[in-house]
């Protein structure tokens, strides 16, 4: 190996270019075999680390923001339904919310992809750099509640503070106890004309006085969520229970209320796994 070679090399590995250190023995092979010239070769080697580096990184952001595995809006079957404005949902691809710090709702019988979009949208704001961070309201509550115990939970407001999508997802599974919604009261304000939100809930607005078992609250927790918001009602069939539309009422099949809808009956052995949303 010629000495300009080694130092190639070296000057790789002390730039930490793994994926330019792999490729630079074949692309020199191909210099030699006349099937690429300096300047295809210089090309080839960082385009390729580039590529590599873009692929780790959203990777690891993938994992950062807990949307794996990442679902897609190419994977979304509009087809399935059609209650579902198509242009409307591309349009929040764009992102332009997350630069106005504004809040978008998924609404909708469970089933019908609202988490698919919430992770959708999450996935397309992590491939364009930003940053994202997806739990469940009740996970969101009970870490507040923890940060709040240890007395620290300024610093748990201003972590959640700084990622510039935050995803809500499963609003509306499990009732909200006043203290845990002040919690997220507190989360919401911070974030407030700061930072996008992504929530998705079962429950209809008039609900969340319930939910959180304080009509104040939610009336200030709304007033907030609503204000510059997008919100989009999913009123079609579960796409989970597609295959037995036979088992489904009618009812539920043909303009499903925003209300959790009864159990379907159940033939047969009962699945291994009961997802609840
Ligand atoms: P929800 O959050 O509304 O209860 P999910 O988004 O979790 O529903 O959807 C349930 C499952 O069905 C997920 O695996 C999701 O990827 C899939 N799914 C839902 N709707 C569609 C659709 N229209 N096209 C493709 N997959 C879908
Ligand atoms: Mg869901």
């Amino acid at each position: 190996m010629t000495a300009v070679l080694e130092q190639i090399q070296a000057s790789l590995v002390g730039l930490r270019m793994p994926h330019a250190l792999e490729s630079l023995a074949p692309v020199v092979r191909r210099i030699e075999r006349g099937e690429t010239d300096a300047l295809g070769a210089i090309h080839e080697l960082l385009s390729g680390e580039l590529a590599f580096r873009e692929t780790r990184r959203v990777g690891v952001a993938l994992t950062t923001a807990r949307l794996n595995p990442p679902k897609t809006l190419d994977g979304f079957d509009f087809a399935f339904q059609p209650s579902l404005d198509r242009h409307r949902v591309m349009a929040l691809a764009q992102l332009d919310f997350i630069d106005r710090a504004e809040a978008v709702h998924f609404l909708g019988p469970p089933g019908t992809g609202k988490s698919h979009l919430a992770c959708a949208l999450g996935v397309a704001a992590v491939k364009a750099g930003r940053s994202v961070y997806r739990t469940t309201l009740a996970e969101l509550v009970d870490s507040l509640a923890a940060a709040k115990r240890a007395d620290r939970l300024g610093d748990k407001l201003r972590h959640y503070r700084r990622t510039a999508l935050l995803i809500v997802d499963e609003i509306g599974y499990v009732s909200i106890d006043p203290k845990a919604a002040n919690l997220f009261f507190q989360l919401v304000n911070a974030r407030y004309e700061k930072g996008a939100m992504i929530l998705t809930s079962n429950k209809g607005f008039a609900e969340w006085g319930d939910m959180f078992g304080d009509p104040v609250m939610a009336t200030a927790l709304l007033d907030r969520l609503l204000h510059h918001a997008t919100v989009v009602r999913i009123e079609g069939a579960s796409y989970r229970l597609r295959e037995h539309a036979d088992l489904i009422p009618e009812h539920v099949r043909a303009n499903a209320p925003i209300a959790p809808p009864p159990p379907p009956k159940r033939r047969g052995r009962p699945p291994k796994t009961q997802e609840l949303s």
